[in-house]
């Protein structure tokens, strides 16, 4: 079923009796030619792009879960394409490209809204440095403008100028940034990828990988045995605990990422903004509530929820930027688990084992990475070679100390990221 403006008003008019299931529900088959290990949203999205551009049908997704319930349904949401270094930056020019024609490309809402993002900076080195990553951005072909202090006063006129710590200098502002609707991601990728044939498979976690000779054969769920005879390990939080069942170590540290979000109110953050000098970043979503968050935990963690420290901490930066938000009540606040990378870039590649291929640290980042990071994967699965826009984030950057890709330039340490 395709949803278009003729199906809303013929359902409307029929009791929106005739709506289909957007996926189905099968049992799992005894083998496929490739298995994706984990149905979050970049496991879908791999999924979609291995059936929709490379034709690739006989292929499962596992999810220990059901689909969409990990990071990909808890995340802030934000899309924007401001990355610097080269590697991050054509990379992720490439999946802003992909967002813009994603709601044609799967025929379903996910409410992209290019709303624009202002990075605020609040003294002289962070204007320099904001200015050369602009001039990046630019030369990347995305967008950027350099704002001064009346310029952001004139696009956020809400913020705390006058009686502040730390005064606004100014504002990058990428206009082509904004949201989308986290679960409708996960939902239009479930959804065009059954479609053409793709096994969804929930409840179902992996337990172990098998190799033969070196090579994958299959991996062990708690739903049985599949052999396959590729497979993809895109798992986020979980990526160290998957390798470990293959046999081997990943670069990654799993941290707690918290977010939060208020009552619903009127419109009034028409952007998203994130704040200089304290660990904070905000957004309003469709329905209201004042989406924000912070900074990580700071320590190694696979829970999914947060600790109260680190709820003061950023509902003090949220205050001192904008007073405004001291009136809005709280409504509720979760974790989820980053797999954090030595210089905070993922990792995209083969692994020493034939037929077995990591899809993994994408820090707090990696939902504006979502089509990309399906499509680029399914490049290499479908392949055997990387995409030009992922073909730098090797794993053996990280032994062989050529190539780092430290865009938050903090060093190599994972919770400095
Ligand atoms: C609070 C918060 C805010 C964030 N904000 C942003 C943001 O604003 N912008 C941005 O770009 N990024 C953001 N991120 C990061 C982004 O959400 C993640 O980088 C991205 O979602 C990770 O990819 P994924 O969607 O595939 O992960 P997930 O949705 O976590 O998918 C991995 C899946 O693997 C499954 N799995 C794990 N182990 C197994 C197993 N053994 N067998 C089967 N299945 C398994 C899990 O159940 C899960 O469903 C944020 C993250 C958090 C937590």
């Amino acid at each position: 079923m395709r949803f278009n403006g003729f199906q809303i008003i013929k359902q409307g008019l029929t009791g929106n009796r005739g709506w289909q299931v957007h996926w189905r529900d099968p049992a799992p088959k005894d083998e496929y030619d490739i298995i994706v290990i984990g149905g979050g949203g970049h496991g879908l999205a791999t999924a979609h792009y291995l059936s929709s551009v490379h034709g690739l049908t006989n292929v499962a997704v596992l999810e220990k879960g059901y689909l969409g319930g990990g990071n990909v349904g808890r995340n802030t949401t934000i899309v924007r394409a401001n990355y610097m270094l080269p590697g991050n930056s054509e990379f992720y020019s490439h999946s802003l490209k992909l967002w813009e024609g994603l709601e044609e490309d799967l025929n379903y809402n996910v409410m992209h809204s290019q709303r624009g993002i202002i990075n605020l900076f609040h003294n002289d080195g962070q204007r320099d440095a904001f200015a050369r990553r602009g001039n990046a951005m630019v030369n990347q072909g995305d967008d950027a403008i350099l704002l001064d202090t009346a310029g952001v006063r004139e696009v956020l006129p809400y913020l705390n100028y006058d009686q502040t710590r730390f005064p606004i200098y100014g504002g990058l502002y990428h206009k082509r940034g904004g949201t989308a609707r986290h679960d409708a991601v996960a939902w239009g990728f479930a959804r065009a990828a059954s479609g053409r044939g793709v096994d969804l498979i929930q409840n179902c976690e992996v337990t172990g990988v098998d190799i033969e000779a070196g090579k994958v054969a299959g991996v062990q769920t708690t739903r049985g045995a599949i052999k396959a005879k590729k497979i993809g390990m895109v798992v986020a939080g979980r990526s160290s605990q998957l390798a470990e069942m293959a046999g081997f170590r990943l670069p990654i540290e799993s941290h707690v990422l918290q977010a939060f979000v208020t009552e619903g109110l009127k419109p009034c953050i028409d952007h998203v903004i994130t704040y200089g000098m304290g660990h904070f970043y905000i957004s309003q979503s469709d329905k209201g509530g004042l989406v924000f968050g912070g900074d990580l935990d700071m320590y190694s963690s696979y829970a999914s929820r947060g600790n109260l420290p680190l709820v003061e901490h950023v509902a003090e930066a949220a205050v001192t930027l904008m007073p405004m938000i001291s009136k809005a009540k709280m409504l509720r606040s979760w974790g989820g688990i980053m797999d954090m990378t030595p210089d905070g870039s993922f990792i995209m590649d083969k692994t020493h084992i034939e037929g077995l291929y990591v899809n993994c640290g994408w820090c707090y980042g990696g939902f504006k990475a979502t089509p990309a990071s399906g499509h680029c994967f399914a490049h290499l699965m479908a392949t055997d070679t990387p995409h030009p826009a992922a073909e730098k984030h090797r794993l053996d950057r990280f032994v062989t100390g050529r190539h780092i890709m430290d865009e938050e330039t903090t060093g190599a340490q994972h919770n400095l990221h």
